[in-house]
């Protein structure tokens, strides 16, 4: 059995170490049953990190980052570490792993469990049944490009500047990964952008066309514009398979997707680098959701997403499909069993711990192996 999977844990700050702590739990319980063994170490990111090394981020974290195969992070942020010089937030922690990483697509899923298709403010059956993924390129366009500023001009008004700018590789690079995606989904790619009227736009959609013509025929390949797919997201998401579509426009598509399943609680992430010679990423999966600070310490945070980022691990950086099905589908049955915590809990049902939830996905997993 190999045990070469190096995964390096980040829980950071908030509910992040109680989220990550059940998302470990399932990583012992592969290892456990010997269906898979990995080697685990755990750093600190954010706040905490800051008030045990006055750094977001120390560089032997910073190392190990780079070291693993994959890194499962849990959150970082929270009222306390509101007020520090801007060098030293929380977030710089994780914003220089997404840098350093060079993180360049961000995977997010919008996937609705069927016991939670009552759950989105869509009706269900827009949503029931619904498994898409948007792939978002992370690293270059409008909040990257130069030049940008605020200016004042001769008459005393002033002008604020961002540039929306690509180029062919980064172009090709995200749409790599996505077409790569679709191949092992349902072979579908919608790639977005607004041809009609930034020339960003034009150059997306003639690079994407050439690699889909070189490398990627057996894969269908529509183009939309954007603001027609925020309107197709919200009529009729079950269209879509993998959506492709650059920084700006993934940023708000991805989170317009992620509201058609319901809650924070359960939305999972990947963000993923170039290949290496033997065809790994570099690798940072994380839940959407943030350090949710109201409730934490408290045993009350939903540590589904956290899992469910554990099960795209599983599934991009170890090609575990089974596995990442397997993780998957004991959540659904957990969900399908009544479990809930407060923050997916319909009028009427009762609530359970984070712990007590990792319990069920746990005993589910179980009965499933
Ligand atoms: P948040 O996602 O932390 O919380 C928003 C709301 O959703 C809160 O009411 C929270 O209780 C609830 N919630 C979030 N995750 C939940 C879960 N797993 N289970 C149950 N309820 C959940 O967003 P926020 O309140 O805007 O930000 C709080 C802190 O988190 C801030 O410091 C912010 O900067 C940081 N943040 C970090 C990340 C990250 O680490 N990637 C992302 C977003 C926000």
């Amino acid at each position: 059995m190999a045990s070469n999977r190096k995964i390096l844990l980040l829980p950071g700050d908030g509910i992040g170490p109680e989220v990550t702590r059940q998302a470990a739990r399932v990583i012992e319980y592969f290892d456990k049953r010997r269906i898979a063994s990995f080697e685990v170490k755990e750093d600190l990111v954010g706040g905490v990190a800051f008030d045990r090394h006055g750094t977001p981020l120390t560089e032997a974290a910073m190392k190990a980052a780079l070291d693993a195969d994959a890194v499962l992070l849990g959150a970082v942020g929270g009222p306390k570490w509101d007020n520090l010089p801007f060098a030293q937030k929380p977030e710089r922690g994780l914003l220089r792993l997404r840098k350093d990483m060079e993180l360049f697509a961000n995977l997010r899923p919008a996937f609705v469990f069927d016991a939670l298709a009552d759950a989105s403010t869509l009706k269900r059956e827009v949503v029931a049944g619904l498994d898409m993924i948007i792939v978002r390129e992370l690293t270059g366009g409008i909040y990257f490009g130069e030049p940008r500023g605020i200016s004042t001009l001769p008459g005393g008004g002033r002008r604020g500047i961002n540039t929306q700018v690509y180029t062919t590789d980064e172009i090709v690079r995200v749409a790599r990964v996505a077409f790569e995606l679709a191949r092992k989904r349902g072979k579908r790619i919608c790639s977005v952008e607004k041809a009609n009227v930034m020339e960003s736009g034009v150059l997306w959609r003639e690079e994407v066309t050439k690699l889909h013509a070189a490398e990627y025929a057996d894969v269908q390949l529509t183009h939309m514009y954007a603001d027609n797919c925020a309107m197709q997201l919200v009529r009729n998401p079950k269209q879509f398979d993998v959506i492709v579509t650059d920084n700006l426009f993934g940023d708000i598509l991805s989170d317009c997707a992620a509201m058609l399943t319901g809650s924070l609680g359960m939305l999972p992430s990947a963000s993923l680098g170039a290949a290496d010679k033997g065809g790994r990423r570099k690798a940072l999966y994380e839940p959407v959701h943030g350090s949710a600070p109201d409730i934490a310490g408290k045993n009350l945070a939903n540590p589904l997403a956290s899992i469910l980022s554990l099960a795209m691990m599983l599934r991009y950086s170890f090609d575990m499909e089974d596995e990442a099905k397997l993780v998957e589908q004991a959540v659904a049955k957990a969900l399908a069993g009544g479990a809930r915590t407060g923050d997916i809990a319909q009028a009427g049902m009762s609530r359970i711990s984070t712990t007590a939830m990792g319990d069920r996905v746990l005993g589910e997993l179980q009965k499933l192996a």
